[in-house]
Formats: C-alpha cells, sequence, structure tokens
C-alpha cells in the first residue's frame, strides 16, 4: 500500500480532441502526481480547427456526477471550467457550497481557443453572481477581464492596467486573482492579485502556435499545487512552469491550434 494520493475534482466540458477541457485537466493532474476526478458539464464535438456541435449534460446528471465524487473521494481541490447555462453553473455553485469545498480554482471559461462561444449571457452572469464569491482563486485571461468588468477590448494593454483590474476582481469577489497575459503581445506575464497585494510571474513567448487548452492546462496544475499543500504563488509558479514546458516541447498535431505536450 502507497500513503494516499492528493486528489482532484475537474468540473468542466469534454473536448473530443483530448487538448483542451476535461481531457486536459487529467492530462494535466496525472503529470502533476495527483488523482484526478472529473464531472463533465458539457460534451464538444472538436478538432483543432473548431467546435463543431455540443451536448450539454443534464442538471440531475451533472448534480450526480458532483454528488458521487464528494460522498466517497473528498476533493483536496476542485477546478471548475466550461459551464455553458446558468441552470448548470447554479447546481455547481450549490454543491460546491454545500460541501464546503477548499481550493477551487475558476478558469473563467468563456470562448474556445477557436473563437466559438461555449458559454451563454447567461451563465456568464450566473458565474459572476454565484460561482466566483466561491472560488480561492480566478484565473481570467484579459479578454475574460475585461468582459467581467464591462471594459473594452485593449482596455487591458499595459501591465499597470492588468493590476489595477486584477486588484478590483480580487476586491469584487472576495477571492485570489490571476489575471493571465498570454494572449496580448510580447513576453507571457501574469499577475496574481490577494487581498490588496500583487505579484507579477513572467515567462518569455514560446514560438509555439499551438497553445489550445493551456488555460484548463495551468489551472489545472495549479489545483494540483494546491491540493497537495503548496501555498497559492508556490502552486502558480509551478503550474506556469509546467505549462511552458508543455508548451516548449513544441507538440504539432492537426491543421489548426493544435494541443500541448503533456508527457514532456
Ligand atoms: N473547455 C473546453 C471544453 C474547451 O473546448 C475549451 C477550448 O476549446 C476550453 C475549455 C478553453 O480552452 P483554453 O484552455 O485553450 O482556454
Amino acid at each position: 500500500m502507497t500513503s494516499p494520493l492528493a486528489s482532484v475534482l475537474s468540473i468542466a466540458g469534454s473536448d473530443s480532441l483530448g487538448g483542451a477541457g476535461i481531457q486536459a485537466d487529467l492530462k494535466t493532474l496525472i503529470a502533476c502526481g495527483v488523482y484526478g476526478m472529473s464531472a463533465i458539464t458539457s460534451l464538444t464535438a472538436q478538432n483543432t480547427t473548431g467546435v463543431f456541435s455540443t451536448q450539454n449534460t443534464s442538471i440531475s446528471m451533472l448534480d450526480a456526477q458532483i454528488r458521487a465524487v464528494f460522498d466517497d473521494i473528498r476533493p483536496d481541490a476542485v477546478k471548475v471550467g466550461m459551464i455553458p447555462t446558468a441552470p448548470l453553473v447554479d447546481v455547481v455553485a450549490r454543491r460546491l457550497d454545500s460541501y464546503a469545498a477548499t481550493n477551487v480554482v475558476v478558469d473563467t471559461v468563456m470562448i474556445s481557443s477557436s473563437g466559438t462561444a461555449l458559454i451563454d449571457r447567461n451563465a456568464i452572469d450566473a458565474v459572476d453572481a454565484k460561482l466566483l464569491p466561491l472560488a480561492t482563486l480566478i484565473t481570467p485571461n484579459i479578454a475574460e477581464a475585461q468582459t467581467l468588468l464591462g471594459l473594452k477590448p485593449g482596455s487591458l494593454g499595459d501591465p499597470a492596467a492588468m493590476e489595477d483590474a486584477a486588484l478590483a476582481l480580487s476586491s469584487r469577489y472576495g477571492t485570489a486573482i490571476l489575471l493571465k497575459g498570454g494572449h496580448s503581445a510580447g513576453n507571457a506575464n501574469d499577475v496574481l492579485a490577494d487581498r490588496g497585494r500583487t505579484t507579477w510571474f513572467t515567462s518569455p513567448r514560446i514560438d509555439n502556435p499551438n497553445t489550445h487548452g493551456t488555460g484548463c492546462t495551468l489551472s489545472s496544475a495549479i489545483a494540483a499545487g494546491l491540493a497537495t499543500g503548496l501555498t497559492l504563488p508556490e502552486a502558480v509558479a509551478s503550474a506556469k512552469a509546467y505549462t511552458t514546458g508543455a508548451i516548449a516541447a513544441g507538440l504539432d498535431l492537426g491543421q489548426g491550434n493544435g494541443p500541448m505536450d503533456h508527457a514532456w
């Protein structure tokens, strides 16, 4: 018998290509040395070129998946990704609350890497009102932060504006915020805002267009770090190093925005 592994539950959508969503989460969790579990919110038929079809999980089925996991193997951390509709957001928020889930990392997934909306407007409002206040850490990219703050596209272009936005979101939800700059020009620098303080995490831009699933990977790796007892800054630093390595490995699959290499 070995000592028990830390465990992480991913509540997210399925990506048939295996590059983002639940599949990226489970690959990341294995690579980070924790036991991964899943509650699937939606099935997507997609590849590196686009999303072709989606079918959302029923409310009762999502609820049953979350209860089945928590009632047996209580996760040490939870990663939340794509939740396509407001009623499904309600279920997740209610269960995270009723089970008093800890180490909850919410990746505010709104649009697929290929540009398709993955959640509707009512779901964004429900995420804002019900889910984000329950999080330990929220990991928006620049476009998602602009949406949450009602800012115009292009308004978070410089480091000072990113810091202000991260601090504003942190005080609005009473959580830590990791605002990711990876989609902006220049280096892939992210700012962590927590209790009024900011910390930057920097990494050079890697010349690899295949970044499908980077947000899923980073948030899962942070959840893995928190599950094993790392502090938030330690978990962010180690997750960023893992994600950078998976991009730098240079996997080149598919005709579009390809997945990263989790076996690097
Ligand atoms: N979740 C699912 C099911 C997806 O299909 C996608 C993107 O296509 C995402 C999340 C977000 O992906 P990324 O990590 O590239 O932001």
